[in-house]
């Protein structure tokens, strides 16, 4: 049989990248992508889905003969705190409803997207091991370690073949962040194409783990290609890409365009950023299903201002 895939949250950073390396995978007409409206630039399948009407997402399901499930639709951890309850509520409802359709509609695979943010006081700050002590401080990361238990749960109890990642801050070229505490990232590289200056909402020493847009997405892919038995984890592996301090990726911008300017004007976000790891490590990852990151900083530093750059001339003309 053949694959037939839905991605719910489609339209968000991740989702809109890894739908198109989907598509080119698996073919168009076989990749359903899925949020609450349609990208007016999307090109391909797509239906309008709520993830928290569980009927419509049955129909989806069954409309499409759907065998792979990748669920990204959520509240991530800055706009989550905005609203701790609600961002529980949303992400734990669209979860559960993915979880409990796939078992009934004997779906093949479901990839769950958890996140750094399962980690608190408790793991180390450094290297963070897989299997450290979760006590996460947001809300995000509180529905996001309970995911993972969740993932693990229907696995054990139903054989339903569900695969997770815990993802570092994901920086990209290709879509806007959606609202997380590693945001910044991003924005500072559109800055410095502008060539405006950038006001930085974390202090200049605080190291987070961060992954190019191209490793996360081709995690994604292999660990969901990997051969069931080498999955031995089933609430979710670390990947590590980078690690890296506003000052640092400052200073490697600066080596390409010396004239920019960054300041530091720490807002709440401050305080997510002190509780999450400085670094993760991806010993299990690799071990089971041969995982490696290819960009560093340096690397991604040089690809994400060369992308940007062509992408702003391209729409000045
Ligand atoms: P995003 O905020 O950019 O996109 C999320 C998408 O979900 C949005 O398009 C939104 O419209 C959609 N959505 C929200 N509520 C919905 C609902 N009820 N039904 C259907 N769609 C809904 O997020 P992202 O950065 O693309 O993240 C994708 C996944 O990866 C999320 O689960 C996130 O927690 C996880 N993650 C992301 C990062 C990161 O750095 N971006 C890091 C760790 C984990």
């Amino acid at each position: 049989m053949h694959n037939s895939i839905l991605v719910t949250g489609a339209n968000g950073q991740l989702g809109t990248v890894l739908t198109a390396v989907l598509q080119d995978k698996y073919g168009q007409e076989n990749v359903v992508a899925s949020d609450l409206r349609p990208a007016p630039s999307f090109v391909g399948r797509f239906e309008t889905l709520d993830v928290t009407d569980v009927d419509r997402l049955t129909t989806v399901i069954r409309q499409h003969n759907i065998t792979e499930v990748y669920h990204l639709a959520a509240i991530l951890s800055a706009n989550g705190e905005k609203n701790p309850l609600g961002s529980w509520d949303l992400n734990m409802k669209t979860w559960l409803n993915v979880l409990e359709v796939a078992r009934q509609e004997k779906v093949n695979k479901v990839f769950y997207p958890s996140s750094i943010a399962v980690f608190g006081a408790s793991a180390a700050k450094a290297n963070t091991p897989n299997n450290s002590f979760l006590d996460p401080l947001t809300a995000y990361g509180i529905s996001k370690a309970a995911g993972e238990n969740w993932a693990n749960y229907y696995f054990q109890k139903y054989g339903l073949d569900v695969r997770s990642l815990r993802y570092p801050g994901i920086i990209g070229h290709q879509s806007n962040p959606g609202g997380g505490t590693t945001d910044y990232a991003v924005d500072i590289f559109h800055y410095a194409v502008k060539k405006e200056p950038f006001t930085c909402f974390l202090k200049e020493n605080t190291a987070l783990p961060m992954i190019f847009m191209d490793d996360a997405v081709r995690a994604t892919v292999e660990l969901m290609d990997a051969p069931k038995e080498n999955i031995r984890i089933r609430t979710s592996y670390n990947i590590a890409g980078t690690s890296f301090t506003p000052a640092e990726v400052t200073s490697a911008i600066q080596n390409i365009y010396p004239d920019f300017k960054v300041t530091y004007s720490p807002d709440s976000r401050q305080e997510i950023a002190d509780n999450w790891p400085d670094s993760i490590s991806d010993a299990e990852a690799r071990k089971d299903w041969a995982w490696k990151p290819v960009y560093l900083l340096q690397k991604m530093t040089e690809t994400m201002l060369e992308k940007l750059k062509e992408k702003y001339i391209s729409q000045a003309v």
